[in-house]
């Protein structure tokens, strides 16, 4: 494989109405592009290897996923820009600091294509390019001074888009003030576009461990005979890899589409981590599944798949409040002596509390 060959896939990415003649797109998919780039809107743009895993269906779990409808023109009152409120916990430019012991670094802007359900949208795709090497350099100092800080996500956008370059130099530097952290890369390459992971990217990574890979399926027919072999490899040369998916209607909310894809992880060495519940972003209510419909999804997994295939149903809380898990209540009441549970094929237990 020819190594510029995801350059070129990237060059001549579908990024306008005239480039999807080969596609038949329903009326509310050709609405967006009436109004295309009238608002700040996340632009569209799709590879042609995501495109051609998708069938030429508007129900399509692929096609919903990049390409737009007017749907993301309604804005629901309780929807937010920045929902996660990440801007109040910025202490340098691209870091976000939440929780204690771990940073955020917004490592670029550009991703391989647009997610329509990306909850970072105000930021994803407009105009902050790559990290420079001041802002990394200013991102290293915060991080020698915050020795709590154990762990270091690089996220974006989507970081792998980087060239090979800036990718060793954002890992070598972090590396330089910090060989003690743990890196978390945040990365839909493996989904999107799998031929980006070269064997000179996968050397830089390895050589800067310990990186951990978590990235984001969000259906089983996401994953290609080549994304098989580009996981296998990854986890072949010693970097962990852990998946995301986010709860999205139309795409995965259903026992057997989760439980397909879950198992078909495991089966991959890849370890399902977190199912997200949609955030808060503007003009992406059309995804959102109800936390009550999630929690009924959940409780029927945990009846058919085993825990390592279990991710954590988890909601970010608007606003800035952080993750926290939406697990469903198995406890139904307590006494002075006794808590009461529901197992999970909804039986009664006792557990004392004397113990
Ligand atoms: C999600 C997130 C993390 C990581 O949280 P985990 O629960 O450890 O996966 C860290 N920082 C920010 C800002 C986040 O949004």
């Amino acid at each position: 494989m020819i190594e510029n060959s995801w350059r070129e896939q990237l060059k001549h990415s579908r990024k306008s109405l005239k480039d999807l003649n080969d596609f038949t797109l329903t009326e509310t998919e050709s609405a967006f592009f009436k109004y295309e780039g009238a608002e700040d809107k996340l632009p569209f743009m799709v590879n042609s290897y995501y495109s051609s895993l998708a069938e030429n269906t508007p129900d399509d779990p692929i096609r919903r996923q990049f390409l737009p409808t007017i749907d993301e023109y309604t804005v629901t009152d309780c929807e937010l820009s920045d929902p996660l409120g990440e801007k109040h916990y910025s202490p340098v430019p691209r870091l976000i600091h939440r929780y204690r012991d771990r940073v955020l670094l917004l490592t670029t802007d550009s991703c391989a294509m647009y997610c329509r359900h990306c909850f970072r949208r105000s930021f994803t795709g407009h105009d902050d390019g790559v990290v420079s090497s001041d802002e990394l350099s200013a991102v290293c100092s915060y991080l020698e001074e915050h020795r709590e800080v154990n762990e270091i996500l690089l996220s974006g956008g989507d970081p792998l888009t980087c060239s090979d370059r800036k990718i060793e130099e954002i890992l070598t530097s972090l590396r330089a003030v910090r060989p003690d952290i743990a890196i978390r890369l945040a990365t839909r390459i493996p989904v999107v576009l799998p031929m980006r992971i070269t064997e000179n990217l996968i050397r830089i990574i390895s050589d800067n461990g310990p990186v951990w890979l978590v990235t984001q399926f969000n259906h089983r027919k996401e994953i290609s005979v080549l994304t098989e072999k580009i996981i296998a490899s990854l986890v072949d040369n010693g970097i962990p890899v852990l998946n995301q998916s986010v709860l999205l209607k139309g795409v995965n909310d259903s026992v057997p589409a989760l439980e397909e894809l879950f198992q078909k992880l495991v089966r991959m060495r890849v370890k399902p981590y977190y199912l997200f519940q949609g955030d808060l972003a503007s003009g992406t209510s059309h995804f959102r599944v109800p936390i009550e419909r999630g929690q009924e999804i959940m409780s029927q997994l945990r009846q058919r798949i085993s825990g390592l295939a279990l991710p954590v149903y988890a909601v970010d809380l608007p606003g800035g409040g952080g993750k926290i898990p939406l697990t469903e209540n198995y406890a139904i009441r307590q006494d002075e002596k006794n808590y009461y549970f529901r197992n999970i094929e909804g039986q009664e237990y006792i557990y004392p509390r004397e113990i």
